[in-house]
């Protein structure tokens, strides 16, 4: 925003630092902010927080995360990325790998990607944290070809994208999440991205990750030319630039 040359009022923490903590609702504290800016980008933990807001909100709102749901805006740069990287994105060959249930990042990316042609998409997970239903479901509405597994090495056979997550521990708050979270930290070690796993990918394949990692990408590999990450963080910014300079036109 400001390299747009607009300004920037926050409230980080909001649970804390506003309003909410007296109790005001999510819709009030929008229908406030809202006199006060021309965008909200809302970061929220609570799934369905920015459909919550758009709707009262007079000013556009900009979902940048709703607990486990949705992080559209990630998503839009995740697949400027591959397109900048592999100058296409119809027909490639994505694996998601890590927690796909508590990701909202691989739930948004999916979403998108059934819009394009010929996808065909590996989900690489722990049994505890496979990809939710609803997310199975539309990619099947939309003809995207899903393969589902436990087994890293088989899903990086012939993978254009691998697009590695990391396990989300502050979703599993209550004692039967933390035994599948617990169950999940154990398998995760067999998901990490290691230097003997770029080994065994092609050459044009590239590997993405939202970020932040936590010991699911060695940095060993980080010299590795397909080691996309921190472009794709970099992208996020040019990406996001021109969503608000869109939505303020
Ligand atoms: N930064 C991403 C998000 O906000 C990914 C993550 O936190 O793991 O969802």
């Amino acid at each position: 925003m400001l390299r747009l040359g607009g300004q920037v009022i926050s409230t980080e923490n909001a649970r804390d630092f506003s309003s909410a903590i007296k109790g005001e609702s999510l819709e009030d504290s929008v229908r406030i902010v809202a006199g006060y800016a021309d965008a909200i980008v809302l970061r929220h933990p609570e799934e369905g927080a920015a459909l919550r807001a758009a709707q009262v909100s007079p000013v556009p709102i900009l979902n940048a995360g709703d607990g486990a749901g949705e992080h559209p805006t990630q998503s839009l740069l995740d697949l400027y990325t591959i397109q900048r990287e592999l100058g296409r994105i119809d027909g490639l060959r994505v694996v998601m790998v890590g927690d796909l249930a508590n990701g909202r990042t691989v739930h948004s990316l999916a979403r998108l990607l059934a819009n394009f042609e010929g996808v065909r998409l590996t989900l690489a997970a722990p049994p505890a944290v496979t990809m939710r239903a609803d997310v199975l479901a539309q990619l099947g509405a939309g003809g995207v070809l899903v393969e589902e597994t436990d087994a890293l090495a088989e899903a990086l056979a012939g993978a254009d994208v691998i697009y590695q997550t990391r396990l989300q521990r502050e979703r599993f708050a209550d004692a039967a999440g933390e035994a599948a979270g617990a169950a999940a930290a154990r398998i995760a070690e067999r998901f990490r991205i290691t230097e003997a796993v770029m080994a065994s990918l092609g050459p044009d394949a590239i590997v993405l990750h939202p970020l932040p990692r936590v010991g699911e990408i060695d940095p060993a590999v980080d010299g590795d030319p397909r080691a996309a990450y921190f472009r794709q963080a970099r992208n996020g910014v040019a990406v996001r630039m021109a969503l608000l300079a869109e939505l303020l036109r």
